[in-house]
């Protein structure tokens, strides 16, 4: 069955499209998203709605665990969090599950983001494991 979900319609702007970006590469996901009355003004021609990663991300991520910056606290005003205190940076990699990085984990942390499939890290932890797979890090923090 198709969605059914119904969109208030904005006074002025109407159904108020917009082209999400997803958040994780910076890239336009293909889809349009109909805003409508959901924000005060008018749709921006492309915005960041939500942390679902496109599916080439989505592949990516398949592939191992994802290692997510994030701070605990939110950095600007507009800054939504992804779990309770969890406000990802934009900079994100995937790591194979057999890396020594895993192997070398306390339980029960270990089984944890085994079964999780990811994990949130502090900009600080993130610096110092050398996190920067070049094909994987977020385009805005590419020199
Ligand atoms: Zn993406």
């Amino acid at each position: 069955m198709g969605s059914k979900r119904s969109i208030r319609v904005h006074p002025k702007y109407g159904l108020n499209p917009t082209v999400p970006v997803c958040f994780w590469c910076g890239e336009d996901t293909g889809e349009v998203a109909l805003m409508g009355a959901a924000i005060k003004g008018k749709a921006p021609s492309k915005a960041i709605i939500n942390y679902e990663p496109c599916a080439k991300c989505k592949m990516n991520m398949a592939m191992g665990l994802v290692v997510i910056e994030c701070t605990s606290y939110q950095r600007d005003d507009h800054q939504v969090q992804m779990q309770p205190g969890a406000f990802p940076t934009g900079r994100w990699c995937v790591i194979r599950r057999e890396s020594g990085f895993v192997q070398d984990m306390q339980e029960p942390q270990r089984s944890q983001i085994l079964q999780a499939g990811m994990t949130f890290m502090e900009p600080a932890s993130y610096e110092k494991c050398g996190f920067h797979h070049p094909l994987m890090d977020h385009p805005a923090t590419k020199q």
